[in-house]
């Protein structure tokens, strides 16, 4: 554990493995109520060094530790493949991405600044001049899910340090080493005692100790919607921001570029064996063109090398667990009970799911309604595009959505239209750069990362009135 700038052994320890062939990796201490009462106590005492630091140093502090990630970035990357599963092209696009957010977060914290108020607007306030500026909130209880564990890490304690706060992580109990890694980078990048804190242990334990403490200003959390949900209802007065999962949808209009549409949704749909919140889960295809592109995509779903997630070929590896890979087998095998169709995949050999793609699928099955967070994908034929746009917004969910079209009249009736957080036009809803406002509608969540949009949840506005 990471306690005031020291690394702290615990009295009891967790085995991490390796998913693809669960080797064991390491060993990690499990934190007790005291260690996190201590975490908490370093990051109060932190939290007013932080909050006095100039901004030229924050950033400064940011600034190097990605260019120390960047000079580790071999050596990260096959970290994140060991503990997580995903494929090695996969794990060093995290990083070069996390190298990138914390550059933008320290550029960003140069840039937090208030505004003047015209206060003679007022016949009240004539003679007065006031301005305000946003100010950093406290401790940061940091959650973050398996799935992303360096770059989802960073979209926390990158604008959290960015803002002049102070932070608690606690990591996915099955990816705490991309945490620890990080840990020591930011320490040696110059980061000061206590600023960053990281304590390790199950979230129904550690994480609830975190969400309940009254010493903490805000719980950011990244995973699943009813863990989400869990963490809202207990969090008391603290701020909640709240990132979580989606059956992501997109709309291939005829006029698409099939050639750019297919590629595009494979990588949607299969990137990290379908384990992200934006992973494609329904495409929906015009009936003009849903047979030309179904046969490109299968033949190109068919081409997929899935395995090793190791060997720089492979698309995708193992899902994070074998009893996730039985749960999605599951939902697959009811979906083709009540009717619908696999046309290619649908095979499961431990924890690894072959790329599946169904069609004659229905609103109300699992793999369409639910986050099916596997290698999974539905393809749905559409008439019109106000019904595709009625079905993609037919879901508790809502994080971004893609369309494929030429047309610039659709394009803009699916942005009013479409009610999610983002919408991406020739691409798919799994597109994302680490400086755009990011996040969640209806049970996807609240709250936008993006370090910019991040900062602002993580301050306070404070006025002053001059009475001249
Ligand atoms: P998860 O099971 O919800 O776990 C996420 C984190 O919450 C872990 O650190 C977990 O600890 C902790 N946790 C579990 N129960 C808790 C509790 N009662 N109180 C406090 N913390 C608790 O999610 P996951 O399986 O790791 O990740 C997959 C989910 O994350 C998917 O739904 C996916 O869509 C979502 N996700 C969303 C985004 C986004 O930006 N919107 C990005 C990535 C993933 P343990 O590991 O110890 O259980």
């Amino acid at each position: 554990m990471l306690i005031n700038g020291e690394w702290r052994a615990g009295k009891e320890y967790f085995d991490v493995k390796n998913p693809y062939d669960g080797s064991f990796l390491d060993r990690v201490p499990l934190s007790s109520k005291k260690d996190v009462e201590d975490a908490i106590l370093s990051a109060k005492n932190a939290f007013s060094a932080m909050a006095e630091m100039p901004a030229h140093r924050r950033s400064t502090i940011l600034s190097n530790t990605s260019k120390i990630i960047e000079s580790t970035k071999r050596e990260i990357s096959e970290l994140i493949t060991k503990e997580s599963g995903k494929a090695i092209k996969y794990s060093l696009a995290e990083v070069e991405r996390s190298i990138q957010t914390f550059q933008f977060a320290a550029e960003e914290s140069k840039q937090i600044h208030g505004e003047t108020i015209p206060m003679d607007a007022s016949p009240n306030s004539e003679k007065r001049f006031a301005f305000y500026q946003p100010f950093p909130i406290g401790i940061i209880g940091a959650i973050t899910p398996f799935n992303f564990p360096l770059n989802l890490v960073a979209h926390k304690v990158a604008p959290a340090i960015a803002s002049g706060n102070s932070v608690i992580l606690k990591p996915a109990s099955y990816t705490p080493l991309t945490s620890i890694k990080l840990g020591e980078i930011m320490m040696e990048a110059g980061l000061p005692n206590g600023a960053l804190n990281i304590v390790f242990g199950s979230g129904s334990t550690v994480g609830d100790w975190l969400v309940e403490s009254q010493d903490l200003a805000m719980i950011s959390f990244t995973g699943s919607p009813s863990v989400g949900r869990r963490i809202k209802e207990r969090a008391g007065m603290k701020r909640v921001a709240l990132e979580l999962g989606s059956n992501s949808a997109a709309i291939i209009e005829p006029d698409a570029d099939i050639n750019l549409a297919t590629p595009r949704c494979i990588m949607g749909a299969f990137s990290n064996a379908g384990q992200v919140c934006i992973s494609l889960q329904r495409i929906y295809v015009h009936e003009k063109i849903f047979d030309e592109f179904k046969e490109k995509f299968i033949k190109a779903v068919r081409k997929m090398k899935v395995g090793n997630p190791m060997k720089p070929d492979t698309e995708y590896g193992p899902m994070i667990e074998e009893k996730e890979a039985v749960r999605a087998e599951g939902w697959i095998k009811e979906a083709v009970h009540k009717g619908a169709k696999i046309l290619c995949g649908g095979e499961r050999k431990g924890n690894i799911i072959t790329p599946t793609v169904m069609t004659d699928v229905k609103r109300d099955m699992k793999v369409v309604c639910n986050e099916v967070f596997a290698p999974l994908v539905t393809l749905i034929k559409y008439k019109d595009f106000e019904d595709a746009i009625d079905m993609v917004n037919d879901s508790i969910y809502g994080i971004q959505a893609g369309i494929f079209t030429k047309d610039i009249d659709k394009a803009f009736r699916g942005f009013k239209k479409l009610h999610v957080g983002g919408v991406i036009i020739n691409d798919v809803p799994t597109f994302r750069v680490d400086h755009m406002p990011y996040g969640g509608v209806k049970e996807s969540g609240t709250g936008r990362e993006g370090i910019k949009f991040a900062i602002k949840e993580m301050t306070e506005l404070k006025l002053i009135v001059f009475n001249l």
